[in-house]
């Protein structure tokens, strides 16, 4: 509007000479967009979909301010200036709707080439903006501000409008074939629909409605105002759809929307004071109290929804977890069960085998010798996993004993390591055991179990080191009050699936089998439990398979009974 006649615009927008209505759909328009593209931006700045969203809604809120300022605005320079932003912006929405489309669909960025194409589609319009090709004058006879538009410039942009239309087409149909998901294929359908009407409508304003008052078809331009509501109606839509198929990972965003949208349209209704427009302001209210009121309440309705399913679901995993530890229960009672009568039976066979190795029924023909030889050997492993299953059994019935005393634990494991090298010599091992204590390394536990632990774990390392060394190295912590004993070998090693899954009942790796075929998988679970009822820990490591392991089992020191120094024995075969 350029005319000596008006008025100048008190905060370059507000004239007593416009329609009010132009105020009533463009200022709600700009607030609802900035503050739905915020919100969405706000919950997840990392995600390239909100940053679209929002570049949408600040370039959409850009043009529908210049929009109101060419409006009201009644200085030549300043309408000469904003002209030509309305091609740069128009674009920039068409594009960003394009690349807004495609990241939603493929869940990734576009490829390189597409952002070229992008640019060089975008490039003549920044170009030609502050050129005569854009806007040459104005037309003054009768009190507008329609420009000289270069036809060139307009018609560019408003094609780059329809290649908008088309492209999204394209991807949306191509997205929807492609999926197989039913509850995907709506949500391609919804926001597909959503964004091609809302790049209609913004086609409709930028071109079509001036074409058409050009033509006399229509009497003046003021339908451009309608087709902004129906604009902030389409946002809404793809806001809402996208977020209630947690496109933009924001849970909370339609409820927020719809509430500050009621908010907006109905203070904004204090301003009408003309009578003739309070109609058509309080139906195009009604409408979206409408639309939104539905959303909301079906939003709160489907959450109440599943929320009781959570809680049903939650009521029977209860359920079915209180039966599974009764059953973990009875099994268990069956195991020490079964446990404690085989254990008689085996006694006795042990004893006698063990007295006919020994002689004790004369000596035995070569052949029987080594018949014997296997019967003891089985019977002792049989006795061994059953003592194991029958320890499993009291530590999860809770019946496992403990008898804390204090103990070396240094020279407890100077033992151990001593008794195992008999064992390491005849697997071709090297042993070696270090210490390296401030205190004398007193702990108080149950010796016994401690040691079965301990045990256990060189044990271990000896089973699954075809060659090399097992290290066995006891140090402490003054400050923190701990001594660590760690077992390092050069064996198998350990993946990184194996390492979480190794202190579980039953648990050994696919490469075990190969070094040790007997085992039962109880040991590293037993001695992990023993350790942590005495306030310890046992931690595996390895670099992977091939690469070795490294157990760390540690107990909290009882007193620091003064400074050792570093000692050193070991064993070279
Ligand atoms: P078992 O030795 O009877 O199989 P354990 O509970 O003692 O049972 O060990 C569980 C599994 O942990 C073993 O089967 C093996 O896969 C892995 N494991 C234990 N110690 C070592 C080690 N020193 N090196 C490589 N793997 C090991």
């Amino acid at each position: 509007m350029i005319c000596y006649l008006y008025p100048e615009p008190t905060y370059l927008i507000f004239s007593s000479d416009v329609p009010l209505l132009l105020y009533y759909s463009h200022i709600p328009t700009i607030l609802l967009f900035l503050s739905i593209g915020l919100y969405v931006y706000f919950n997840d700045r990392h995600s390239l979909l909100n940053k679209l969203l929002l570049f949408i809604s600040l370039c959409f809120s850009a043009w529908i301010t210049i929009s109101l300022i060419a409006w009201t605005i009644i200085n030549a320079e300043i309408i000469a200036f904003i002209w030509p932003l309305f091609g740069v912006l128009a674009g920039l929405v068409s594009i960003l709707c394009i690349y807004f489309v495609y990241v939603f669909l493929n869940k990734k960025d576009v490829p390189f080439s597409y952002k070229v194409a992008f640019t060089l589609l975008l490039l003549p319009l920044f170009l030609f903006a502050p050129t005569d090709l854009s806007v040459s004058g104005f037309d003054l006879t009768n009190c507008d501000s329609f420009a000289f538009e270069g036809i060139a410039y307009k018609v560019y942009y408003t094609l780059l409008g329809v290649l908008a239309m088309v492209w999204v087409l394209v991807l949306m149909v191509n997205g929807y074939r492609r999926e197989v998901e039913e509850d995907v294929k709506k949500q391609i359908l919804y926001v597909g629909i959503g964004i091609e009407l809302f790049l209609f409508l913004f086609f409709s304003i930028v071109f079509l409605i001036t074409y058409l008052v050009n033509l006399g078809i229509l009497p003046d331009s003021r339908l451009e105002m309608y087709g902004l509501f129906g604009m902030v109606a389409f946002m809404f839509s793809i806001a809402f759809t996208s977020v209630k198929y947690k496109a933009f990972n924001v849970n909370l965003a339609a409820p927020v929307a719809l509430v500050i949208g009621l908010w907006i349209f109905v203070f904004s209704l204090l301003f009408i004071r003309k009578i003739e427009i309070v109609q058509v302001i309080v139906s195009v209210t009604l409408f979206f109290l409408f639309i939104f009121g539905y959303a909301l309440i079906k939003s709160i309705r489907r959450e109440i929804r599943q929320r009781q399913e959570i809680e049903r679901l939650a009521k029977r995993l209860k359920q079915a977890n209180t039966r599974l530890r009764e059953l973990d229960k009875q099994k268990s009672e069956f195991v020490s069960i079964a446990s404690h009568q085989l254990r008689s039976p085996l006694t006795v066979i042990s004893g006698y085998a063990s007295m006919l190795r020994e002689g004790g029924f004369g000596k035995l023909p070569a052949k029987a010798k080594e018949s014997t030889e296997r019967i003891y050997q089985s019977a002792r492993l049989m006795t061994q996993s059953i003592e194991e299953y029958l320890n499993v059994s009291r530590i999860e019935s809770g019946n496992m004993k403990y008898e804390k005393v204090d103990f070396n634990l240094r020279n407890e494991v100077e033992r151990i390591a001593n008794d195992s090298r008999q064992e390491a010599i005849k697997r071709g091992l090297l042993l070696m055991f270090k210490t390296d204590m401030t205190t004398s390394g007193i702990v108080n536990a149950d010796v016994g179990k401690v040691v079965q632990a301990i045990h256990n774990l060189i044990n271990n390392s000896l089973k699954y080191t075809p060659k090399g060394s097992v290290n066995v190295l006891v140090r402490d912590d003054q400050v923190k009050k701990r001594i660590y004993v760690e077992v390092i070998d050069t064996g198998i090693g350990m993946s990184e699936k194996t390492l979480n899954t190794i202190f579980q009942k039953f648990e050994r790796a696919d490469n075990a089998h190969k070094v040790n075929i007997q085992g039962t998988g109880l040991g590293l679970y037993m001695a992990l439990k023993i350790i942590e009822a005495m306030g310890g820990t046992i931690t595996a490591s390895s670099e992977g398979e091939g690469k070795g392991s490294k157990f760390v089992l540690e107990l909290p020191l009882l007193k620091c009974f003064g400074f050792e120094h570093l000692s050193f024995s070991g064993s070279i075969i």
